[in-house]
């Protein structure tokens, strides 16, 4: 119930009504008893300055933040995480001593959902599909997480050969280079692949029927195919993966994940969402559905 000590929580994108966020964490708060809200903000580019000033103003004690805004809210922050610094964007803003903090709790959350896997990531191979904005968060953890090699494929080639300089600049970790988006040089490399994640929106709704790699394409046992993407909960890329004996994740648990991240940051306390994570989840995939 809504009362005069209720804080205001958020999410600022645009568009913003698809965002699952306000349903993820009003779930969460409510199972856990805590006196917030969360609510979906349609902020435009031009207002972004603005809108922030007003966040403060009102009192709130955070917000995400989506598409477009990650990368310009990042340039209006007083301070930053060193992720977010690395990645160069921020999707949690923590409004604390008058002042904005900036966070990227992505790459947490895909860590988070990979669970018992993320131990065969030491020393590891892993493909990245795409190099925009999620490959970078995903890149980040697989650093952290001491992978022994990524390859990078884009259709751009030009911007994953720009983005593992970058990383390897940033964090002084060497072992990741570009790769063309080949079929064949893709082949190759899958074949000594522990994980392979599509970051791409490649497949999304409502183009379920694409994929990012070829169906006849051979997996290694064992390995991790993993999608970002969580609308449909089965891509073609998990399809093809799963038909050939990988082992399948979708980007639901790491949406659920970064959000548990961006209120941990919040609150200033651990969030355990371990009793009710199974109601969680079908809660969202029921929701999906309706979509
Ligand atoms: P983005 O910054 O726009 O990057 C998209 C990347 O995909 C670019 O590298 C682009 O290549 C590549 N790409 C786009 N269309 C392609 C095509 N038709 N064929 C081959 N490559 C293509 O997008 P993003 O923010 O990283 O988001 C990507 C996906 O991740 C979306 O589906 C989003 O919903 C999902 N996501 C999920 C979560 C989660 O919590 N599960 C979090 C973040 C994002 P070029 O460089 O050649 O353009």
């Amino acid at each position: 119930m809504v009362d005069t000590r209720t804080q205001l929580l958020g999410v600022i994108g645009d568009p913003i009504e698809h965002s699952l966020s306000p349903l993820l964490h009003n779930y969460i708060l409510n199972r856990l008893n805590l006196n917030f809200c969360y609510h979906a903000f349609q902020v435009k580019t031009k207002n972004l300055e603005r809108s922030l000033d007003a966040f403060q103003l009102m009192g709130l004690k955070g917000i995400n933040v989506t598409i477009p805004h990650k990368e310009a809210v990042f340039q209006r922050m007083h301070h930053v995480s060193k992720v977010a610094k690395q990645i160069q964007a921020v999707n949690t803003v923590l409004f604390r001593d008058g002042q904005r903090w900036g966070f990227n709790t992505d790459g947490t959350g895909f860590t988070r959902s990979l669970g018992e896997f993320v131990k065969r990531l030491p020393g590891a191979k892993v493909l990245v599909l795409g190099a925009g904005g999620s490959a970078k968060a995903v890149i980040s953890a697989l650093i952290r997480q001491k992978a022994g090699e990524i390859g990078l494929f884009n259709r751009t080639c030009s911007k994953a050969e720009l983005l593992c300089s970058h990383f390897q600049e940033v964090t002084g970790y060497q072992n990741i280079y570009p790769r063309r988006f080949d079929s064949q040089i893709l082949a190759d490399e899958i074949s000594e692949s522990a994980l392979i994640v599509n970051t791409t929106p490649v497949g999304m709704y409502p183009q379920t029927q694409a994929s990012p790699i070829d169906a006849q394409i051979t997996f290694p046992e064992k390995i991790l195919a993993y999608d970002l993407i969580y609308n449909p909960q089965q891509t073609q890329f998990l399809h093809i993966a799963e038909q050939a004996g990988a082992l399948t994740f979708n980007g639901l648990d790491m949406l659920i994940y970064q959000g548990v991240a961006a209120l941990e940051i919040w609150l200033e306390q651990k969030i355990d969402i371990t009793p009710f994570f199974i109601d969680l989840r079908s809660f969202l995939r029921r929701q999906l559905k309706s979509i």
